[in-house]
């Protein structure tokens, strides 16, 4: 990392402000978060304090805040940590204002963006991500980004382009690098050139994202959406577009002894599967189903998808019970892949991307520290604006 423009930095005071979650407030976002003052956590073994300047608003706060799938104070606590706040984040940029022992690579007053998968061998060159002993920073962890100052590791912090705010800086690593693993990170299912990809919630910030690696790929990207705003932001990006409302086939199978409810289905997915044809102008179905959105698409998904391709998921939007037909994976020999964030190579390929202007990062709103709960119940509601949001938190 090239080194740092700025003078040694003051000591970290003992406390800060956080925007907090607590137990008895779990639910929706906009109640969930507070602002109180915690104290600034402690700097251990390769660990770095950064000085938050701006944090990404993305899904891992709002299932933080609602305490939904998982209890995440509760199951810290059982792991032996004593805090029972959790101080969510997983995105952001800042300035490093303490090194612990054993760091390399990072210098006190370097501008950085933070990646957020914590891998216990790690280096910032390190290309494997397995999910093993591996936690996602400001989720799994506390002390994320919506608080004066974060605590990672040093193979966290990527340098910070010059060129760009902290905003912008801070909003696209989670879901970017997401999207990079899910199309490069599985071969030989790896995104190449001609090859079609069905990217659910494209105006989203995974989405937004895998469009744009698509494309750099020679791919074709073809987007679904559900308002006309945000297929206007896809077709930007150079998507082909669908409007999920035109169909109504979406959640659970029909029970299959029900021959007129599964006709009507198979019907509503075959029109589906028609659209994506006349969407991209040639009778070619998805190699890449890009998944994210769960039990409402994942049928779909597994029928669109072409024989030997891939559903890769990510997530689990509209819910983590999800119906499969294994005859449509099974004689098609079609795989469905889990993928769970980025390596921190993979984050470093993504930031360059993003350097040479191939990756827009689709920063649309920024809120200030206030705020944090206002920007993720409109996520919770499915009425954000197309592309990532970021909080102001240090930046004047
Ligand atoms: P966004 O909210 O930015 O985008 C999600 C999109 O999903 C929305 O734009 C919406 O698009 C779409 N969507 C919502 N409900 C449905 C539905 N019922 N059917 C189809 N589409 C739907 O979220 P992100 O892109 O940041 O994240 C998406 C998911 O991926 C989240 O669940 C998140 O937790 C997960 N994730 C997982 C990561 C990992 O490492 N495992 C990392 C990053 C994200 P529209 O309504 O326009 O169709």
């Amino acid at each position: 990392m090239a080194p740092s423009p700025l003078p040694a930095l003051a000591p970290a005071p003992g406390r800060m402000r956080a925007a907090v979650i607590r137990r008895e407030r779990y639910g929706p976002p906009r109640d969930a978060f507070r602002i109180e003052e915690v104290p600034v956590p402690e700097v251990g073994p390769r660990q770095v304090l950064v000085k938050v300047k701006a944090a990404g608003v993305n899904y891992n706060g709002v299932w933080a805040a609602t305490g939904a799938p998982v209890d995440l104070i509760s199951w810290r606590q059982r792991r032996g940590q004593r805090e029972d706040y959790h101080t969510a984040g997983s995105d952001a940029s800042g300035i490093v204002w303490q090194v612990g022992p054993d760091v390399d690579d990072v210098r006190v007053g370097d501008a950085v963006v933070l990646s957020c998968g914590q891998y216990p061998t790690a280096s910032q060159h390190s290309t494997k991500c397995s999910t093993a002993h591996s936690e996602i920073w400001g989720y799994e962890t506390n002390h994320g980004s919506f608080a004066e100052f974060a605590l990672v590791y040093g193979y966290q912090c990527h340098s910070k382009p010059g060129t760009m705010n902290w905003e912008s800086a801070a909003c696209f690593m989670l879901t970017g690098a997401t999207a990079y693993h899910q199309l490069h990170g599985w071969p030989p299912h790896v995104v190449r050139s001609g090859d079609p990809v069905l990217i659910w919630g494209g105006a989203g910030g995974v989405g937004s994202a895998a469009i744009q690696l698509v494309r750099h790929a020679g791919g074709i990207p073809l987007a679904v959406v559900s308002t006309k705003e945000r297929a206007e932001h896809c077709r930007r990006l150079g998507a082909a577009v669908i409007d999920r409302g035109d169909f109504s086939h979406w959640g659970p199978l029909p029970n299959p002894d029900n021959a007129r409810a599964w006709d009507e289905w198979l019907a509503e997915v075959r029109r589906f599967g028609t659209a994506i044809w006349d969407a991209i102008g040639e009778r070619r179905s998805p190699r890449i189903v890009l998944e994210h959105s769960g039990s409402a698409t994942l049928p779909t998904s597994l029928y669109v998808c072409d024989s030997d391709g891939m559903v890769v998921t990510c997530g689990a939007t509209s819910g983590y019970i999800a119906d499969i037909d294994l005859r449509f994976l099974w004689m098609r020999q079609k795989r469905l892949q889990g993928s769970h964030f980025a390596s921190p190579a993979e984050c470093t390929e993504l930031l360059a991307l993003v350097l040479e202007g191939i990756v827009d990062p689709c920063l649309s709103r920024t809120f200030d520290f206030h705020e944090i709960g206002e920007a993720h119940q409109l996520i919770y509601e499915n009425r954000h604006p197309p592309g990532n949001m970021a909080i102001r938190i240090g930046a004047a």
